[in-house]
């Protein structure tokens, strides 16, 4: 085992900042009243509360009547798209979402076609990026949502969100898009996107996990989510988790004001180690578009090689990382974003994700480029298909 541990793996959670979990600590013991409660304690958490969705709203350019606190990511993308389908039914059943979405907007909207709606599923270049003529073209007088995802997890590649919600804006369609990759990362603002829903998650931005907050933009007609008490003004029923809501907010403060400075850091970290990857290492290919991507994110395709291998002689070197196949642990199937961006079945399976975070620095990617090549040239060497590549068969 190795001594050394490099987690690259952000785009998969991060850690808890130190700031946050001290922010959240009390609420788990002196400061333990129920929000809904009117002595002073209970005020304390309603206040907190409070506070945290201030600075969500702040994050997004949003007023705080428009943010409502979920369990999750998941959660926060299940509640739009079901949310909006049955809130809007009378108007139309057609959804348009892209194929490289992630899987709670993906299997929702096939949950919802099992109960009769239309999905369009757009396809993506070569890069993943979703054309907006082809979102105008898809529109249907019986469109009722538009859901493309701010930023992909896996490959990094950034949508041209303000095009999108420029298009749905002036066709009178509601624009949904799933922020949880890009808070923090890229700047949003809802207003000049013309975003009416979003969808983010604390524990992708050094918040914790099992929080999440979807953004409804005033006047949009959507279903409550969970029924039950008067928590979240109707919305959203169940005593609120208020350590991890206070965690939320903390971490979306850090993580806006950073913004400029975090991005830079890892714009650098991110093109060494392409630059130097392919330098290094034969037969390979970037995944994702080469500008327009998340600053930490990696995602590159080894040619005769499995993914999974190369995941795990990575972690016996202390690397952390994740691969091309579903991100679900014992799925094979690989992964539906690679092969929608055109990827032989055989080419997504030896396919690394590398995501950097704050933690990391310049001697990281040193040692990603000291362990990595050797690997991978073991690994190859085990191919019989690459040896006849050797030999120029
Ligand atoms: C992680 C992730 C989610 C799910 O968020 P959870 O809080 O883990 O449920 C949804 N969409 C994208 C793009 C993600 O990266």
């Amino acid at each position: 085992m190795s001594e050394r541990f490099v987690y690259l793996d952000h785009a998969a959670t991060t850690y808890v900042r130190k700031e946050v979990l001290e922010a959240m600590l009390p609420y788990f013991t002196e400061k333990y009243g129920n929000a809904s409660t009117i002595y002073s304690i209970g005020r304390e958490s309603k206040k907190a509360i409070e506070e945290a969705r201030e600075k969500v709203a702040l994050a997004l350019g949003a007023d705080v009547k428009e943010i409502f606190f979920t369990g999750s990511g998941t959660e926060a993308d299940n509640w739009v798209i079901k949310g909006v389908a049955y809130a809007n039914r009378q108007k139309g059943n057609h959804i348009i979402t892209s194929s490289i979405e992630h899987h709670a907007v993906l299997h929702t909207c096939q949950y919802l076609e099992s109960e009769g709606f239309e999905v369009t599923y757009l396809p993506v270049d070569k890069d993943g990026l979703v054309s907006p003529e082809d979102v105008r073209k898809a529109i249907r007088p019986e469109t009722i949502l538009i859901s493309i995802m701010f930023a992909n997890n896996e490959i990094g590649t950034i949508q041209p969100i303000g095009e999108i919600g420029a298009i749905a804006r002036e066709k009178g369609v509601y624009f949904h898009t799933d922020a949880v990759q890009a808070v923090g990362n890229v700047p949003i603002d809802v207003n000049k996107m013309n975003i009416d829903l979003l969808s983010l998650s604390g524990h992708k931005f050094y918040g914790p996990k099992g929080i999440g907050a979807l953004y409804i933009r005033k006047g949009v007609k959507i279903t409550n989510f969970m029924h039950g008490g008067a928590q979240e003004r109707g919305r959203r029923a169940s005593t609120e988790n208020v350590p991890a809501i206070v965690g939320l907010g903390k971490a979306i403060e850090i993580a806006t004001k950073n913004m400029d400075e975090y991005n830079r850091k890892l714009i650098a970290l991110r093109d060494r180690t392409i630059d130097e990857l392919f330098r290094r290492i034969p037969h390979i290919r970037l995944n994702g578009h080469r500008e327009k991507r998340l600053p930490g994110n990696v995602n590159i395709s080894f040619e005769y090689i499995e993914g999974e291998s190369l995941l795990l002689m990575l972690d016996m070197k202390g690397i952390a990382a994740s691969s091309g196949s579903a991100c679900t642990s014992g799925s094979l199937d690989p992964s539906h974003v690679l092969l929608a961006i055109g990827l032989s079945h055989e080419t997504a399976h030896g396919s690394l994700r590398l995501t950097f975070g704050e933690e990391n620095t310049m001697e990281d990617v040193d040692y990603l480029l000291e362990t990595l090549p050797p690997i991978v040239e073991r690994l190859r060497a085990m191919s019989p298909l690459y040896e006849k590549v050797k030999e120029g068969v």
